[in-house]
């Protein structure tokens, strides 16, 4: 039996849309005693790498196995503790905010880069908009996240600005889509490849009825090679991986102080003697980054209970 690879594009309940290198992706199905240790319809995620068999129709194949996999972005289930696998395999994970209109939500921008981190993706800020703002708003968010290591771009989608360095940063890689509705998604991806007809945000996460599917992802090849994820579930996204005892490795400027602070374990909030606190209050970490790590380690379950409070 001849076996070839393929990335898994899309799903369906029962299918996966496996691209193969043709113009049309196979439709595939998986063989119902491959997976037998869990059900196998959770296992399998768009951005799965797969070895096939494709040798008994044209346009259609079977999985056989799933390879390893370099990343993963999931979350938690709203049931409980299990790992819900929203893309695998993506190399970068796009976060793209407005400077203003909407504005710039630090809160949100913090917890995408941890969600991209945990799942060992190297997250991109995208500052979109820019035609909207002065410069004197835009550089101080610029200076902020370039100080911590990360990549940031500016683009206007309207006065296409920045649009050659984004379409770049994008080639050959597999790139999630993230950030709130509203900051200019659909309009980059349009003004970067205005004769490739998707639909970003329509994405149905719903779990739907009798015939319908569970979409949780869907992913595009880009007709300059690579691919885009858009994915919905990201937004309010509990990263699977990420608790209160290690949110603190996940802010790069915590990770130098959070082993010296007089308690193990400490939340860096209410404990005496805590080097987090001293260097925040010595300007050595911001105060707004400081209020995302307290407004997430808040939202994120107590050890004991499986759930975050509030819910
Ligand atoms: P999405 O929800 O993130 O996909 O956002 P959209 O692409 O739908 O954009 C939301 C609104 O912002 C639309 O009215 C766009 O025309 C507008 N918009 C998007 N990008 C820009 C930009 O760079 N500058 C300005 N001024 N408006 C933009
Ligand atoms: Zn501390």
């Amino acid at each position: 039996m001849a076996s070839s690879t393929g990335v898994v594009l899309r799903r369906t309940r029962s299918f996966y849309y496996v691209d193969v290198g043709e113009a049309e992706p196979r439709l595939c199905r998986i063989r119902g005693n491959l997976f037998e240790t869990s059900r196998y319809d959770q296992k399998v995620a768009v951005g799965d790498h797969v070895r096939l068999d494709l040798s008994a129709a044209e346009d259609a194949g079977w999985i056989l196995e799933i390879l390893p996999r370099h990343s993963k972005l999931a979350r938690t289930s709203r049931e409980g503790s299990t790992e819900q696998i929203l893309v695998a395999n993506a190399d970068t994970l796009l976060i793209v905010a407005a400077v203003r209109k909407p504005d710039f939500r630090q809160g949100l921008t913090d917890r995408l880069l941890v969600a991209g981190l945990a799942g060992n993706l190297t997250p991109v800020i995208v500052l979109n908009k820019t035609d909207l703002a002065s410069p004197e708003q835009i550089a101080p968010l610029q200076a902020l996240y370039e100080g911590l290591g990360y990549e940031v771009l500016l683009t206007s989608a309207t006065e296409s600005q920045g649009l050659d360095a984004l379409r770049k940063r994008l080639q050959r890689q597999s790139t999630v889509l993230s950030g709130h509705s509203g900051v200019g998604k659909s309009s980059l991806v349009k003004a970067l490849f205005p004769d490739w007809n998707i639909r970003i945000g329509h994405v149905n996460q719903k779990v739907g009825k009798g015939r319908h599917t569970t979409v949780l992802a869907e992913m595009y090849r880009l007709p300059d090679g690579g691919y885009l994820v858009d994915t919905p579930g990201i937004r309010e996204l509990e990263p699977a991986g990420v608790t209160r005892a290690n949110l603190d490795t996940f802010f790069v400027e915590l990770t130098p102080f959070r082993t010296q602070c007089r308690f193990v374990g400490c939340s860096h909030q209410h404990e005496p003697d805590c080097a987090v606190k001293d260097a925040l209050a010595e300007g050595l970490i911001t105060t707004s980054r400081y209020e995302s790590f307290v407004a997430f380690w808040q939202s994120l379950p107590r050890a004991s209970d499986g759930r975050p409070p509030g819910r």
